[in-house]
């Protein structure tokens, strides 16, 4: 057996400097040459260690095994048995926290670089694949879907193969909810998730934009237009407030407001000085597009050490790279304003850490006397993200938990009310993209069983 490399083929990445002028995707992607050599890498473990780690359940040795014979689409044929979206997991999935975190190569050098094979793998899925068609055989039932994330994205695909009738509805003119607002393109391109939503299309998924559930529409209207199930996956998008004094300053925004105005609308706010508070992907984003739009020093200010960020990784060592700088154990305490009324900056205080808490991770508290200011002239917060409380009026007969979630069943997505299913980031909260898509496409066998046991098309009220 030849000796295992304990080094992964590097992947090539834009140099920081060009980075900062540019909305380009980072990382560049595997040649077929460097996908099989890292390929070569994988043990195929018959424990298959990151396939339980894996949200999703993804054959992982399987196909990284057709991958290094060459096999390209029986590679593509087995990710495609537990995932939908190989192109867009492989780039936003935190693989450090997930099945490269489990890999057995890993305890010896670095782990098989899995996400970078998946991404391989989906790219040449996506360019090489002939257009899809819906089924011949169709069901006769239909099946609306709330929520055009990841989570009712994947139910679509699953159900349309399935030959049901699918209406995606969405807030926003456009199919993929945070993947197509809140993800800038440095870290998932346009066309990578074009393809996907054309797919959605080809298989004759209705898509219905600019509908709020609510508003717009009633979930009782969905019943009463013959559709005889509902998936509800319309995420966590709302940010939390902070509470504190200044937040609704013009120059404060939450990330959502930032990165949907600069993605969707070209919103370029001008800013030398960026404020950026938060630990997560989210933060990292918003810190990286402020860059981009030509700021001269973004800061991201976290509560917790640098040990504690929820970020990935890669988005840590890319902001490190482009100049970002970080404020630990540092958390808001107040917005200041001019004369008049624009942000100049944020008062702040350190933290001290203490054990760990429910999350597993450290409690933070405010150390008395510690308060600091730091200059900005935008200031945006990525702190955490909670279901649109305008929701609740309408989820009549669904159970929600005391913070305004969906109690789903998990293997199943099933809500308390007969023909309501739910999934994704409306009863986890904020999570990944893999899990949501996971979430969709158990809902989406449970529905598909569901519709094939009524006898015949009936309404939800008597299902
Ligand atoms: Fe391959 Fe690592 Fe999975 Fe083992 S744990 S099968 S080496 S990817």
């Amino acid at each position: 057996m030849p000796k295992l490399n304990p080094r992964r083929v590097p992947f090539r990445r834009l140099q920081p400097a060009e980075r900062r002028r540019s909305f380009e995707e980072i990382e560049q992607g595997y040649s077929l040459e460097e996908a099989l050599a890292e390929a070569e890498r994988c043990l195929r473990c018959p424990a298959r260690p990151c396939v339980s780690a894996c949200p999703a359940g993804n054959l992982i040795p399987d196909w990284i095994g057709a991958l290094s014979e060459g096999r390209l689409e029986e590679a593509a044929r087995i990710i495609h048995l537990r995932s939908v979206f190989p192109a867009i997991c492989s780039r936003l999935c935190d693989q450090s926290q997930q099945c490269e975190g489990a890999c057995v190569v890993g305890k010896r050098g670095d782990p098989v670089a899995i996400g970078r094979l998946e991404r391989f793998v989906g790219d040449w899925e996506q360019a090489t694949r002939p257009r899809a068609r819906p089924p011949e055989r169709r069901t006769g039932r239909r099946v609306a879907i709330v929520g055009a994330g990841p989570c009712g994205m994947a139910a679509a695909v699953s159900l349309a193969e399935r030959g049901h009738e699918v209406h995606l509805f969405d807030e926003l003119s456009a199919i993929g909810g945070v993947l197509a607002w809140g993800i800038p393109t440095f870290r998932l391109p346009e066309p990578v998730l074009w393809a996907e939503t054309s797919r959605l299309l080809d298989l004759s998924v209705v898509f219905h934009g600019g509908v709020r559930l609510g508003a717009d529409l009633g979930l009782d209207d969905l019943f009463m237009r013959d559709f005889q199930a509902v998936l509800l996956a319309t995420g966590a998008p709302v940010p939390s407030p902070l509470g504190v004094p200044g937040e609704d300053l013009p120059g404060v925004l939450s990330s959502t407001e930032f990165l949907a105005g600069v993605k969707l609308r070209g919103e370029r706010p001008a800013a030398r000085r960026v404020l950026v508070f938060g630990g997560g992907n989210t933060a990292m984003d918003a810190a990286a597009t402020a860059v981009r739009l030509g700021a001269e020093q973004v800061t991201i200010v976290y509560r917790r050490s640098r040990a504690e960020l929820r970020a990935r990784p890669e988005e840590i060592r890319s902001a490190e790279e482009e100049g970002i700088a970080f404020e630990f154990q540092a958390v808001p305490l107040a917005f200041l304003a001019d004369e008049h009324g624009r942000l100049v900056g944020a008062r702040c205080a350190r933290t001290a850490l203490g054990p760990r808490g429910a999350e597993g991770r450290a409690t933070a508290r405010l150390l008395a006397g510690s308060e600091f200011e730091l200059p900005a002239d935008l200031a945006v917060l990525a702190l955490g993200f909670r279901p649109d409380p305008r929701l609740r009026a309408e989820l009549r007969g669904v159970q929600l938990d005391e913070r305004g979630y969906v109690v789903a069943d998990p293997a199943t997505g099933r809500t308390s009310r007969p023909g309501v299913w739910a999934g994704g980031d409306l009863v986890t909260g904020p999570s990944t993209v893999v899990g949501a898509m996971a979430w969709g496409l158990r809902a989406a066998a449970d529905i598909d069983r569901f519709l094939a046991e009524a006898s015949r098309p009936q309404s939800v009220a008597s299902a």
